[in-house]
């Protein structure tokens, strides 16, 4: 039975917001695999739990797939790819599956956001306000492009013709994180059927809850069975078995930069599949002593290291600001800082929420002992909050004083964690923010038109913000350079490309 009916239809969108709380206590959820357009338990018949970040009370139970439930995914998937189901279906009816499971998510998108905050932490407001709207934007963008990507012709003589066309690469193994669950399995989902291929969806174990309620709505939407399916467990087994399988023809990823290596190395010990990595980062917010009105620039800077408790790829957690302006920068932050309250993911008005688990709360607090042991100056936060509902919550945290040498500057903290570091030039800026392993993103604040242009174009990042913290929508690349990144972009007709082959067919005519 559809969770839709089960509750209703309380969720629907474009109504007053509801009292998520009490919805949370008649949410039923799906926990087993979604193999074959069916529901099934793990073949070892093991399950896991999965806990709600902002209590650490268990939600449920989940089926805990291994590296044969995997082998049977992988083989509906092939099955469904060969017979050409979806892969050979007319570009246009493609597009009418896709768009019809846009507008579902869509539709449920009240109650997909609050499965998403209680497996994640995240404020249910901002899995309405982000989340969700990006997960619909980026299945209706992929839907619309299918009838409207041509193939070419190239130049020949008049006795030959020669195409070169773009076709599904095949089965596709999507490995994903935590932090976005559904935004980012949306932006793998679309341009991997868009294409035409099959996919096998390993959720991250944290939050695999909105995996498995989009699963029904691909049903819902007449994509045929086979075609998506979601193998839940852990990375080890069931993301290893994915990455190793021999008929997995390509994998993408997303998730740290450690785990992301063990792809290329499963690619090159099983059959060569094509790997894309979209993985962690070290950005930058540099700010240069030319801007004039720091608000707006305070408000940009909080978002870009507090939006989603920190833990976001691109999150700008170097500040590098001039060191004229710098003590005025601070001041302004942390006022302005003490508007992100840290809260009950469920209530109205919390901008902070919990972070996913309790050894990742651990983990930020080891790097802010990290920050002080190294000389860092903690100027506000730093501890654990909201111990006593048994959730996982630390307060926004500003490091005053930081050197790019130091470890928080150095190491991917994923956490409501900033290091303020100050420069005298452009050039020592520039060698600042391109100090480091990663490249995914930087954002730049400054009025000076030049200096925009050359740090823009000097830093070695996948997208670099103007005045702004942003990471473009569906009609631009999203990806790293350095070790944020491997093998393609998300997003836009680079997407596209990344889940296709390109063939040549080369025809002497009589
Ligand atoms: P993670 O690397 O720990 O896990 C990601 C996924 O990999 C999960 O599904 C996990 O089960 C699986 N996995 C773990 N170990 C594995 C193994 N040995 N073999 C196969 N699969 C394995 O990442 P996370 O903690 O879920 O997410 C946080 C990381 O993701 C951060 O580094 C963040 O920067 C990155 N991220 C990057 C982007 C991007 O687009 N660049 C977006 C979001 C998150």
């Amino acid at each position: 039975m559809l969770l839709g009916a089960t509750t209703g239809g309380r969720f629907m969108t474009n109504t007053a917001r509801p009292d998520f709380a009490a919805l949370a206590k008649s949410l039923k959820f799906r926990t087993q695999a979604f193999i074959n357009g069916e529901f099934v338990d793990a073949v070892g018949g093991e399950e896991f739990e999965t806990i709600n970040p902002a209590t650490g009370e268990v939600i449920t139970k989940i089926a805990e797939c291994d590296a044969r439930d995997v082998d049977i995914a992988v083989a509906a998937a092939k099955a469904a790819f060969e017979d050409g189901r979806w892969s050979k279906l007319a570009p246009k009816e493609r597009k009418r599956a896709l768009q019809r499971l846009a507008a579902l998510v869509e539709q449920n998108s009240q109650e997909l956001a609050l499965i998403e905050s209680l497996d994640n932490g995240k404020p249910v407001d901002d899995a309405i306000a982000a989340d969700l709207p990006d997960a619909v934007e980026t299945l209706k963008w992929h839907a619309e492009a299918i009838d409207k990507l041509y193939d070419q012709v190239s130049p020949t003589a008049s006795d030959l013709v020669s195409l070169v066309v773009r076709e599904p690469i095949g089965v596709v193994g999507a490995v994903i994180p935590w932090n976005f669950p559904l935004a980012i399995l949306a932006m793998k989902v679309g341009p991997v059927l868009a294409g035409g291929n099959s996919v096998v969806i390993k959720p991250a174990e944290q939050t695999t809850l909105s995996a498995l309620r989009f699963a029904e709505l691909v049903a819902e939407a007449g994509i045929p069975a086979g075609v998506f399916n979601v193998v839940t467990g852990f990375g080890e087994t069931a993301g290893q078995a994915l990455g190793r399988h021999p008929d997995v023809d390509c994998l993408s990823f997303t998730g740290s930069t450690e785990v992301g290596r063990y792809f290329l190395k499963y690619s090159a010990e099983s059959n060569l599949k094509r790997v894309i990595l979209e993985l962690g980062g070290k950005s930058p917010a540099i700010v240069m002593d030319d801007v004039d009105d720091l608000q707006p620039i305070v408000e940009q800077l909080a978002i870009g290291i507090l939006f989603s408790q920190g833990e976001n790829c691109s999150a700008g957690s170097r500040l590098l600001v001039h060191e004229k302006i710098k003590d005025r920068l601070l001041e302004a932050l942390l006022e302005h800082f003490k508007t992100w309250n840290v809260g009950d993911p469920l209530v109205e008005g919390t901008r902070i929420g919990a972070v996913i688990e309790e050894k990742h709360m651990n983990r930020i607090l080891g790097y802010i002992e990290s920050g002080l042991k190294e000389g860092g100056r903690l100027v506000c936060g730093g501890k654990r909050v909201r111990e006593e509902t048994g959730g996982f919550y630390i307060e926004p945290t500003i490091f005053d004083g930081v050197n790019n040498a130091m470890t928080i500057a150095r190491e991917e903290i994923f956490g409501p964690v900033l290091s303020v570091i100050t420069f005298k030039t452009v050039e020592e800026a520039i060698q600042i923010a391109n100090d480091t392993p990663y490249g995914l993103a930087a954002s730049l604040y400054t009025n000076n038109l030049h200096v925009a242009h050359k740090v823009s174009r000097a830093i070695r990042a996948g997208t670099v913000s103007v005045n702004c913290f942003s990471e473009g929508d569906q009609s631009v690349p999203f990806g790293g350079f350095k070790q944020s990144g491997f093998g393609g972009r998300e997003k836009s007709f680079h997407a596209h490309d990344q889940y296709t082959e390109v063939k040549t067919i080369w025809m002497q005519l009589k």
